[in-house]
């Protein structure tokens, strides 16, 4: 039995990585760090044809990102590489000769055009065409033709794959860490090419050969690799290895409706579906997403902690992460509690964290943020953040902190603005514009004062006076807002206001 855990995020570098994709990092990384282990990255990029150049910086740009870096990768050896497929082409061929000469594998001759018609034919049926036990003495491959024959096409550079020889009546048996028990009677399952025409191993065949190799413990990864898991295990039992343990991953479901999480949900749903941007599809990160809201949503997506706790730190999770609590069955991806989680990580953070997150958004805005104190600016977020999901949202719910108002709530103008209003918010200009001190608290104070000693209600001074100074009927304490913008900018505002609100009754 190994011992140290080691696990491997084993992409193909086909693209950028999907949600789905994060989640399997993700659960590799916290089963790594809870046990002690190592959590590597491995390129599977045997298929060239689907190589897309760019993609695997994107993959290890995107998990720095989300703060799950790997312990050894293409960039960072750890005794085990190469951790790119296509700098191990040696170790395949050398695996590949072995399942030859033990006659778990043989050769292959058939042309694609033999076998696409026959896959069409079958099709025309309503048969799907299998290659194995039944009919593979029918085909040109070494099983059929003679030693001689098989040498001279391979020393004339014919064409060829090689393929698993599934033995008749298998009945593999393997356990996996969510599924359970699975058994499968491999006697309807295809020969599958383990070794394409190009010189090139197939995923099967490289991914099994580099997980022994690595000595990964582990494989946790998505349902989708579940149909391959009995040629896997068959695989370790042809090299006589010992397999690791597997653990297959639910699916993550549409939001609305039924089958798998797409790219195409994301843009009908207005919701980024990759963690970076790629191309012109938008990424967690550049839509203002946190690293650690992302971590949280995805790691209750399909594992659940067994309490109603929902907000948790990569740190917790590490120490609270277990498989055995993975479900089943597909977990529904949902738009709204991504937000949500984001919503939650932005109250944990520290103002001065939101400070200097807030700055470039003013700074875009025109506003010219170096003027501002990290006090101040402190100040206004501490006010606003509860009804903020993003930093983004900042400027929409405390413009009026940095510029004045020069346009009015008409439904509040309608309502609030009435006749007697401008000469009430004059009065109370004068007063503001006298005062001596100008704190949230004296402000109160004297405005108060001055509503009761003209025999006034609340209801005819404080909505027009918020009117004036925010330009509607929306934010935090009032008084404290007039601090933050100082007494000048206070009188000036309700000045304007009377200049130019006119009365509707
Ligand atoms: N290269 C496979 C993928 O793209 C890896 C699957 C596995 O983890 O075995 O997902």
């Amino acid at each position: 039995m190994k011992n140290k855990v080691r696990v491997r995020f084993a992409p193909s570098p086909t693209g950028p990585l999907h949600i789905g994709g994060v989640r399997t990092a993700l659960y590799n990384y916290l089963f790594a760090r809870k046990h002690g282990g190592d959590f590597v990255l491995r390129i599977e990029d045997t298929d060239q044809s689907r190589f897309v150049p760019g993609a695997e910086q994107y993959i290890a740009e995107a998990l720095d990102w989300l703060g799950i870096p790997p312990d050894e990768s293409p960039k960072k050896e750890g005794g085990f590489g190469p951790y790119r497929q296509s700098e191990r082409q040696v170790l395949y061929k050398e695996h590949i000769d072995r399942l030859i000469d033990t006659g778990w594998a043989y050769y292959a001759f058939d042309s694609e055009a033999e076998l696409t018609a026959l896959r069409e034919a079958h099709e025309k049926t309503g048969e799907t065409f299998i290659y194995n036990w039944q009919n593979r003495t029918q085909f040109k491959n070494s099983l059929s033709l003679s030693p001689e024959e098989v040498t001279r096409l391979i020393n004339t550079g014919a064409s060829y794959v090689i393929r698993f020889k599934w033995p008749l009546d298998t009945v593999v048996q393997f356990d996996d860490l969510i599924r359970g028990r699975i058994q499968i009677n491999a006697n309807t399952l295809d020969d599958k090419v383990l070794f394409k025409s190009d010189g090139m191993p197939t995923y099967h065949l490289a991914n099994i050969v580099d997980d022994h190799l690595m000595e990964i413990t582990h494989v946790i990864r998505g349902e989708e690799w579940l149909p391959s898991l009995a040629l896997h295990c068959q695989l370790y039992t042809a090299f006589g290895w010992e397999a690791p343990v597997f653990a297959h991953l639910p699916l993550i479901l549409k939001p609305v409706g039924k089958g798998k999480l797409s790219k195409r949900d994301g843009e009908k749903l207005g919701f980024p579906i990759f963690p970076l941007q790629w191309k012109d599809s938008a990424g967690y990160r550049e839509a203002g997403y946190f690293p650690e809201a992302v971590i949280n949503f995805l790691a209750l997506l399909g594992w659940n902690p067994g309490t109603e706790q929902e907000l948790f730190s990569l740190e917790d999770l590490v120490g609270i992460f277990d498989l055995s609590r993975v479900q089943k069955s597909g977990a529904r991806f949902d738009p709204d509690k991504n937000i949500w989680f984001n919503h939650q990580h932005l109250q944990l953070k520290s103002p001065r964290e939101l400070v200097r997150l807030f700055r470039p958004v003013l700074s875009e805005q025109g506003v010219p943020a170096e003027d501002y104190s990290d006090a101040h600016l402190e100040s206004v977020v501490s006010l606003i953040r509860e009804r903020a999901s993003f930093v983004h949202e900042f400027w929409g719910l405390g413009s009026y902190f940095f510029q004045a108002p020069r346009a009015f709530d008409d439904k509040a103008v309608r309502k609030q603005w009435k006749s007697g209003t401008p000469e009430l918010m004059s009065a109370l200009a004068d007063v503001l514009e006298a005062a001596e001190s100008f704190t949230a608290e004296a402000s109160e104070n004297s405005v108060k004062a001055w509503i009761a000693g003209n025999a006034l209600g609340f209801g005819q001074v404080m909505p027009p006076l918020r009117l004036s100074i925010v330009g509607a009927l929306k934010g935090p304490q009032l008084f404290e807002i007039m601090e933050l913008i100082g007494q000048e900018e206070t009188v000036s505002r309700m000045r304007y206001a009377v200049a130019h609100i006119e009365a509707k009754s």
